[in-house]
């Protein structure tokens, strides 16, 4: 439904009521909002109501006696000063708001204001004016407004519970990898470290690294298989050496899950976090000539192998190997041989004792952290989301950049509320990207695009009375 006054003051383009979708955002379209504001507010909102037929029809009841109930009803609730029709509220008067003109109110009051939230709107358009389901088409509104989604800082509970990765119950199930790094160069040209622990006993493996190239994993990771066997699981961040092609088909070939952690989620992979300060204070303290860090390596590697575990209560080397390695000129194998058969099942009991341990440990963590969440909104493939950017992911500041990316799509539920999400097909970003943009998110860093259908013509209309 169109308004001839409208004609006037709004360019024919923007004559469609437009949904949120292709809705121009508010820097374009702020001028046309004041301008249809500052006109008299009295008339334009006089205009809307003496166009209106559904008003028309409202004027003719209170401009005379009641005929029926239905008619009185109407009177009790309205009122006509000066030819306006007024809903009547506890607080006062207010303009009733005819169908086509309610954007362009919720516009002024929300997006020329500062896009506050939906109370603080609401009050404000209340203040003046009213019309049937204000507050449901108000909130439609908002979570339709593009610089809302993109701009609004979250807010109350995160979402997202914490999911333990379920602990193996033998060593070599699985194992994390991560790179530290970089260092100063060293006099052999190493810059990285590869890590890599077993989920299970803790067990560390240290390796300086020239690089972060995918091929200085995948060696590393033959010399372990051979000596401890291939893991079932590997777990890693999603660093390029790890997101290739090439690990990917690595792990295909050696029968490998491989699990990447969610970007921005450092809480999944806790373990490695821990283990980097430490393996980091272990080089640094030891280390006085700076560009023969790597020299010290298997020191620390040695000495974290050596040393209690919290969360265990047992050495990474008890809990692998079954004894204590002596350190020094002794061979240290040759008195253990003899108790081999005792010492496995020490091992194994050990090994249960620490998971029920860790699994009390995991579960009382869960609790805590859930408490202090709320459940994950489910998305599903396909829809379209907005990403919150990882802090201080570019060198500006981060108050000049919206916190929220460009709509995205997601492509597949990954599980454990993570989502594998892409560009839009014929997005202009995927346009201008070399190569496919995929990343596993976390549904915390996520919220939806805008509602499907927005702010449609049939918010638009009144429901029947
Ligand atoms: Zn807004």
């Amino acid at each position: 439904m169109e308004y001839d006054f409208e004609v006037k003051y709004r360019p024919g383009t923007q004559m469609r009521h437009v949904d949120a979708m292709s809705r121009n955002p508010p820097t374009n379209t702020s001028e046309e909002g004041k301008e249809i504001l500052y006109l008299d507010k009295e008339d334009w909102i006089l205009a809307g109501q003496l166009t209106d037929p559904k008003l028309q029809e409202l004027h003719r009841i209170l401009s005379q006696t009641a005929a029926n109930n239905k008619e009185r009803e109407v009177q009790s609730q309205y009122e006509l000063k000066e030819n306006r029709i007024y809903r009547k509220t506890k607080q006062g008067p207010r303009w009733v708001v005819p169908v086509g003109m309610r954007r362009q109110v919720v516009h002024a009051s929300h997006d020329e204001r500062g896009h506050f939230a939906l109370e603080k709107t609401l009050n404000r358009i209340a203040a003046n004016y009213w019309f049937p389901n204000m507050k449901h088409y108000v909130e439609t509104y908002i979570s339709c407004c593009i610089p809302c989604i993109l701009r609004k800082h979250p807010s109350g509970k995160k979402e997202g519970y914490l999911y333990p990765i379920p602990k193996p119950t033998q060593p070599f199930q699985v194992l994390h990898m991560d790179h530290l790094g970089p260092f100063p160069k060293s006099t052999k040209g190493n810059l990285h470290v590869i890590c890599a622990i077993d989920a299970c006993t803790k067990f560390l493996f240290l390796k300086p690294v020239k690089s972060t190239k995918t091929l200085l994993v995948t060696h590393f990771l033959d010399e372990l298989n051979v000596t401890y066997g291939r893991p079932k699981v590997i777990i890693t961040d999603q660093g390029s050496s790890f997101t290739s092609k090439t690990f990917a088909e690595y792990c295909r070939n050696h029968f490998i899950r491989h699990n990447k952690v969610a970007v921005a989620t450092p809480r999944a992979n806790g373990q490695i976090e821990r283990l980097n300060r430490s393996i980091l204070a272990v080089l640094m303290t030891g280390v006085l000539e700076k560009d023969r860090w790597d020299q010290q390596i298997a020191k620390a590697q040695f000495a974290i192998n050596n040393t209690v575990n919290s969360a265990t209560g047992k050495t990474p080397s008890q809990m692998l190997l079954g004894y204590e390695p002596r350190y020094g000129t002794d061979i240290p194998l040759k008195e253990e041989v003899q108790q081999v058969t005792g010492r496995i099942e020490d091992l194994v009991k050990t090994r249960l004792e620490t998971l029920e341990r860790v699994a009390e440990l995991q579960r009382r963590q869960k609790m805590i952290f859930d408490k202090k969440r709320k459940p994950a909104r489910i998305y599903k493939a396909g829809d379209i989301v907005v990403i919150r950017k990882m802090e201080g992911s570019t060198g500006q500041s981060r108050k000049l950049i919206p916190p929220f990316s460009q709509p995205m799509i997601i492509k597949k539920v990954l599980g454990h509320d993570r989502y594998l999400v892409t560009d839009m097909p014929n997005s202009r970003r995927r346009g201008q990207r070399k190569a496919g943009y995929e990343r596993c998110i976390a549904a915390d860093r996520m919220r939806p695009w805008v509602k499907p259908g927005g702010v449609s013509e049939a918010e638009e209309t009144d429901p029947e009375e």
